[in-house]
């Protein structure tokens, strides 16, 4: 009989580790079972081009059916993993079924955080995770609503970005001193404070909600100031947490995420995992999560890998990018750590500069908007690890190939 390998979590880490389950050389079955109805899809553009209407659901699917049947990736969709039993290498799903394994991989990804508000449970509040959360937000939205979005992180200004093409009142209210704080350099956040103000959008920081109001749907919000602010639906972003629950109750090791080794193994010899369901050892030795489609994508060709007996080693290299109006904002590297940043371009007025963050003399990181070049010269220079003169960095008219 075949040998049967199922992946938990119809996404972005499954459709490419079933991908890479072939290349590796896995004859057997492969089985992947996903809670969501939708075959694994990009969800990316969920926050831009989907939501501001410029893309359907059909066109950001990762893979189209007749891949998946061609590479004989079977699917189990609207089904949710339930229990896994080691000793019998079987699991239950929602639908009372129980299914046999010889191999398993969980991608089971992340979940948003709960805002722990009254109101919360009110119609026309949203998150926004899932196909199925945007449908949900589309048909609270039309023109001159008025939108509250809780959390100035990437996904809440890429709402606000993609509602104000929708002629949305947007407001966007965070808790911190300035948006993307925990990912940004001053410099940043004031950059995309600006550009948003431009575009129309109310951004308050060092504003934390009380409570949302209404009946049925929302009214307002409530601020800690007491301070009301009318609102017809609310977006909350404020991060997410990662699906860990199934793993930890089949008894494998579990901390901020499922622990892998580079390998992308879990604690049982025969059960990977990969994607924002993973805590991971970074090169810099210290266990990281990361929640990025480039990485999900990395890591789940390790884990097919490995459940094939062959090794490939699996190195973060952490790439994001955000689109909000007309710009592309491309981030290499992870800027926690730097101890200088430079600027390059016109940051105060334009919407094409670069921040390049240093730690002891290296480039660790950039933020690129709009500059593509300069994106692929901080890939380079990041895995080099050479020392760069900070002066040529900011020179604008020094060509960024020859940096
Ligand atoms: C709006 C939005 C915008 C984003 N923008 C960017 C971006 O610009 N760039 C970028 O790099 N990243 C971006 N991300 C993050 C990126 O989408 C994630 O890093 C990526 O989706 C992670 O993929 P994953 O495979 O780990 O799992 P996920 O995409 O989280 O999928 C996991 C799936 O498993 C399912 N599942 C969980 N438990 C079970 C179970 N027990 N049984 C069955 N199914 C289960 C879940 O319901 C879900 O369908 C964005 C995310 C969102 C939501």
């Amino acid at each position: 009989m075949s040998e049967v390998c199922v992946i938990v979590g119809a996404s972005h880490a499954a459709a490419q580790l079933a991908t890479s389950l072939r290349t590796e050389g896995w004859e057997g079955d492969i089985l992947v079972i996903g809670d969501e109805p939708s075959l694994p899809y990009h969800r990316p553009p969920l926050s831009k081009a989907v939501l501001a209407g410029d893309k359907t659901l059909d066109q950001i699917l990762i893979r189209p059916a007749a891949f998946y049947e061609k590479q004989n990736v079977q699917f189990r969709l609207d089904t949710k993993v339930t229990a896994i039993d080691l000793q019998s290498k079987t699991l239950t799903t929602s639908k009372e079924e129980t299914i046999q394994f010889d191999k398993l991989a969980l991608c089971t990804g992340a979940r948003p955080r709960k805002l722990n508000i009254e109101g919360n449970h009110l119609g026309s509040v949203h998150y926004l995770r899932t196909a199925e959360d945007i449908e949900n937000i589309q048909k609270n939205v039309a023109a001159g609503k008025k939108a509250v979005i809780i959390g100035g992180g990437y996904i809440g200004l890429e709402t606000a970005a993609a509602l104000r093409k929708l002629d949305v009142e947007v407001t966007v209210l965070e808790a911190m001193d300035r948006v993307l704080q925990r990912v940004t350099a001053p410099e940043i956040s004031a950059f995309y404070n600006r550009v948003h103000a431009e575009e129309g959008v109310t951004i308050k920081t060092n504003t934390v909600v009380k409570a949302i109001e209404g009946s049925g749907s929302v009214q307002a919000v409530i601020l800690d100031d007491k301070s009301r602010l009318e609102a017809d639906l609310v977006i909350i972003g404020v991060g997410i947490e990662p699906n860990i629950e199934l793993a930890q109750a089949t008894g494998l090791s579990v901390d901020n995420g499922v622990l892998v080794n580079e390998f992308a193994l879990t604690s049982h010899p025969d059960i990977v995992a990969a994607g924002d369901c993973t805590n991971f050892p970074a090169a810099s030795g210290q266990r990281m999560r990361l929640e990025s489609v480039p990485n999900a994508m990395e890591q789940a060709k390790s884990a097919a890998a490995s459940i094939c007996g062959n090794q490939k080693g699996y190195t973060a290299n952490p790439w994001f990018w955000s689109d909000q109006y007309d710009m592309k904002l491309q981030i290499a590297g992870l800027s926690q750590g730097y101890d200088q940043v430079v600027l390059r371009g016109d940051y105060e007025s334009g919407r094409s500069f670069v921040a390049w963050y240093l730690k002891d003399g290296k480039v660790i990181s950039a933020d690129c908007v709009n500059r593509m070049k300069e994106f692929m010269v901080a890939k380079k220079l990041i895995l080099s690890g050479d020392s760069v003169d900070p002066a040529r960095l900011a020179d604008d008219s020094i060509d960024p190939r020859e940096l």
